[in-house]
């Protein structure tokens, strides 16, 4: 604790700036108990303090009070976090870890050269593809073509995958849709029946052209639900990828963005929908992004809350009769975002029984797969370790289960993965698409 004493906010010495640097309260809430060790992914395979919540936290503090550079090793254990959250829920002492890895991360963006590689295909990813929904359908036509055209099929024989060492990051990647859901973008789905809500969409950014069925069946859904949906214009990614990797600017801008385009004009929804977990984290996390933002701070207050899981607001207002049971046992994987993070755990178990279903718990089902945002793909053989002790869990619980379910896209391109790596024969499927087909 004494170091915890010794470091004050505007210390000379610090490593960090001004800006986005983690504040006196983030740090000294951390008793150093270790109670959070054994729940954190990393630490379960690396099996050091380094690569612990406790460990990456005493680092952080460490650099912030100037005893420490923000050297090569500081930057891998911290970029070694999923942000899982799985410590949060954990800890006895309410630290709120996710703040302080957000913070750290944004002082190695700004303080810390990457490799140029690195620095490159960052810029391209933050900074254009993700901000802009033109470059994205674009990078995304280019992708289609190359999985449809047969160079997808060309370059697995070849081997060349494996020579440059991306094999399996290429496994990982979607398959890009053959029509984008930015064409519905700013329209108005009628509730069927009687109305109970109106509500306004946030359609992601990659689940617009890797996911749209997705996006389509939970639109449904609401409809077929006596929900009013509103898919809302101008709308763009929430940020929450930007805000892990450090990129916090970007992330508020696009926060400013989606507040003006949502909160603006006539409109009054009773609530955001979004059907991705990190999505949903991030966007309740607004008003902490935009904190020193006096024109929008009060603003992300009243846009926060009201934005819901899908789950999390269908369990709410109950589910409409279905037309048919769904009566199957399924084993229901907790997204990291959606329980650690939103603390969302009992909606889907309820909407799942209140279809037919039974559910079978896996050991630890609020365990990460290793999905984590774009973490299966910056660091690949780490994220297929933790699958792997995933996969056991699921492995335990497939002769009782006929459907593994999830309530993340990122989770079910991990899990579908990781069924497909072990030649397991049971389905992975999202939450909405199980409940969607209770409703022809
Ligand atoms: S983060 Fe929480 S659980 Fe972990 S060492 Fe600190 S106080 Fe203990
Ligand atoms: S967020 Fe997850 S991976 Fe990161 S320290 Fe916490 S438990 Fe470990």
């Amino acid at each position: 604790m004494n170091d915890l004493i010794q470091i004050e906010q505007g210390c000379p010495a610090s490593n960090f700036s001004a800006k986005d640097r983690p504040t006196w309260d983030l740090y000294s809430t951390c008793i150093h108990c270790g109670l959070c060790l054994n729940h954190c992914p990393t630490y379960r395979v690396l099996g050091t303090e380094m690569d612990s919540p406790r460990g990456r936290i005493y680092q952080v503090l460490q650099v912030d009070a100037g005893r420490l550079p923000i050297s090569d090793s500081f930057v891998t254990h911290i970029d070694r976090c999923l942000g899982c959250l799985a410590c949060e829920t954990a800890c006895p002492s309410g630290v709120q870890y996710g703040h302080i890895v957000e913070r750290a991360r944004a002082q190695i963006e700004d303080h810390y050269k990457r490799p140029l590689l690195t620095r490159l295909i960052r810029w391209a990813v933050y900074k254009k593809i993700l901000r802009d929904f033109h470059l994205l359908a674009q990078s995304a036509r280019l992708l289609r073509l190359y999985q449809r055209s047969g160079l997808q099929k060309l370059a697995r024989k070849s081997g060349i995958l494996n020579l440059l060492g991306v094999a399996e990051i290429e496994k990982l990647s979607p398959e890009i849709d053959s029509e984008f859901f930015f064409g519905e973008i700013g329209m108005l789905i009628p509730a069927v029946g009687t109305k109970r809500a109106r509500v306004a969409f946030h359609a992601g950014c990659i689940a617009n052209v890797a996911y749209s069925s997705l996006n389509y069946a939970t639109v449904r859904l609401l409809s077929m639900n006596g929900v009013e949906v509103y898919i809302t214009p101008r709308q763009r990614c929430c940020g929450a990828l930007h805000a892990h990797a450090g990129y916090r600017e970007d992330a508020r801008a696009l926060a400013r963005r989606n507040i003006d385009t949502m909160l603006d004009g006539e409109q009054h929804y009773d609530a955001i929908i979004t059907n991705a977990s990190g999505c949903g984290s991030n966007l309740k996390q607004y008003p902490d992004l935009l904190g020193e933002d006096k024109d929008y701070v009060e603003r992300a207050r009243v846009f926060s809350a009201k934005v819901k899981d899908v789950t999390e607001f269908l369990a709410g207002i109950g589910l409409v009769e279905p037309q048919q049971s769904c009566a199957m046992k399924v084993s229901y994987q907790d997204p990291c975002h959606l329980a650690h993070a939103q603390r969302v755990r009992s909606a889907p178990r309820e909407l799942l029984k209140a279809v037919g279903a039974e559910i079978i718990e896996m050991p630890h089902p609020d365990q990460c797969c290793g999905s984590a945002g774009s973490y299966n793909v910056t660091q690949n053989e780490l994220s297929m370790e933790i699958l792997n002790a995933k996969m056991d869990d699921v492995e335990s619980v497939i002769s009782a289960a006929e459907v593994i379910v999830t309530a993340n896209v990122g989770c079910l391109l991990q899990l579908t993965a990781g069924a497909k790596q072990r030649a397991l024969e049971v389905p992975v499927k999202h939450i909405v698409e199980v409940l969607n087909e209770c409703y022809y």
